[in-house]
């Protein structure tokens, strides 16, 4: 029989497996088989070249890996309340464990993503805005920054930087990186992160606490303080045996000899105290210098918020909140960005467009067939006999961006950070 370890080692020279989650809020079609832990995860068959389908540009799936799709099933069972909740993603880029949590919440609640690295901010912003669910804030702050909000949140992730040993199949890096120092390294910034997550989270709340590494100094050891210095109360998740997870009193191990995905850990614990439901803010109106949003959107449930040129569209539920804590974090977007001001007018921002609270019918739509859109996605003008105007540009029923009309030709719009340079 083989011993764990060579079962262990030979996985890790295995190919690993290709899995998407799609965004259950943006029509397209399923495909391939369903990841047992995960209701929007799907493994593909192989790996296509994802930048070449559109649907993926207009944030229809997300690329991430299958034992992450856990975090499912932490939020599942773990959640404090089924109503609202206001959550926070503390290290956040590029987005995967934000975009599925945001998939997961029900109307009303509001996402803080955070990511401390200026230079991820760019990639969690495009993710987060192609899959479109309004309630998302993005902000960069360092961790410290949210103790100034002592609990705020009823929900609070940990997906913490970390030594990376359930990557090394998948990433060489991982693999050239590793040695006993960054295991130590990567224990002190984990326990400091989790002290600030603690006071952040409110009594009754829960928090998830994730990497994707084997070290126990960061992973049970790092939970096992947690409960020392808290009183935290871990919460054991009900899973299917067939699924190979290792469950242990503080937390779950995958492999990727046992679990069809890399290696990762997951715990999940309950901050003492009586759970209070989320109080939302009565409805606020909101200072809206862009009278041009109410068309865009349903005026009674969102409000705006200003920073620099841009309107913000923020849930009105929770505007006052967010005004706390952008005066006590340095905040990259309050909401989805929706106008912007250019040349003394008001320009709607490109994701408006990839929000799922776009009301479509209230502009001229372009629907581009295959090759136009990966043209569009390239940066390209559409040649045409009469543009005027703004129009959304789509692709089986997708919006993927603006246009702006001169004449002959359909401008583009798409950012060009976006931008794909493959060819077909
Ligand atoms: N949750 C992300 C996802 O699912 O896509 C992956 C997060 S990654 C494992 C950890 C993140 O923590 C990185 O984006 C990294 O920049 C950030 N980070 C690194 N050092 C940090 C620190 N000292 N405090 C907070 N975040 C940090």
């Amino acid at each position: 029989m083989q011993t764990d370890a060579s079962a262990l080692r030979e996985a890790l020279e295995d190919t690993p497996s290709v899995s998407v989650r799609y965004n259950p809020f943006k029509p397209t079609e399923w495909a391939g088989e369903p990841v047992p832990w995960c209701a929007l995860g799907r493994y593909l068959a192989d790996r296509p070249r994802f930048t070449l389908d559109p649907q993926l540009h207009a944030g229809a799936y997300y690329v991430q890996e299958a034992s992450s799709m856990l975090i499912e099933q932490a939020y599942l069972q773990g959640r404090p309340a089924a109503g609202p909740l206001r959550v926070l993603d503390l290290c956040a880029a590029p987005g995967g464990k934000s975009g599925h949590l945001a998939s997961l919440l029900p109307e009303g609640s509001l996402l803080v993503a955070n990511e401390l690295d200026r230079t991820r901010l760019a990639v969690l912003q495009e993710n987060l805005w192609k899959q479109g669910r309004p309630g998302v804030v993005i902000t960069h702050d360092r961790t410290e920054a949210f103790a100034a909000l002592p609990g705020a949140f009823e929900l609070v992730l940990v997906d913490a930087p970390c030594s990376g040993e359930g990557m090394m199949r998948r990433d060489p890096f991982a693999r050239a990186q590793w040695s006993p120092a960054l295991v130590q390294q990567c224990a002190l910034v984990q326990r400091k992160i989790l002290d600030h997550a603690w006071t952040a989270l409110a009594p009754g709340g829960t928090l998830i606490y994730s990497t994707c590494t084997w070290a126990p100094e960061e992973d049970e050891q790092q939970v096992e303080e947690l409960i020392t210095l808290t009183g935290a109360l871990p919460i054991a998740l009900e899973l299917n045996a067939e699924w190979g997870m290792e469950r242990g009193p503080l937390g779950v191990r995958c492999y990727p000899h046992r679990v069809r995905g890399e290696g990762f850990f997951l715990s999940v614990l309950r901050k003492p105290g009586a759970f209070h439901d989320l109080v939302l803010d009565a409805h606020h109106a909101g200072a809206n210098s862009f009278p041009e949003l109410q068309w865009l959107i349903d005026p009674g449930r969102w409000s705006c918020t200003m920073q620099e040129d841009i309107a913000h569209v923020v849930e009105a539920a929770h505007h006052a909140f967010v005004q706390r804590l952008m005066a006590a974090v340095r905040t990259a977007a309050p909401g989805t960005p929706a106008l912007f001001q250019k040349g003394g007018e008001a320009r709607p921002h490109p994701a408006l467009a990839l929000s799922t609270a776009l009301h479509h019918e209230f502009w001229p739509t372009i629907d581009l067939e295959h090759e136009q859109a990966l043209a569009y996605l390239r940066g390209e003008s559409l040649s045409t006999s009469a543009a005027r105007g703004t129009a959304l540009m789509r692709y089986h029923g997708l919006a993927l961006g603006w246009s702006q009309g001169a004449g002959k030709r359909w401008n583009n719009q798409w950012p060009k950070p976006w931008r794909i340079r493959m060819q077909a």
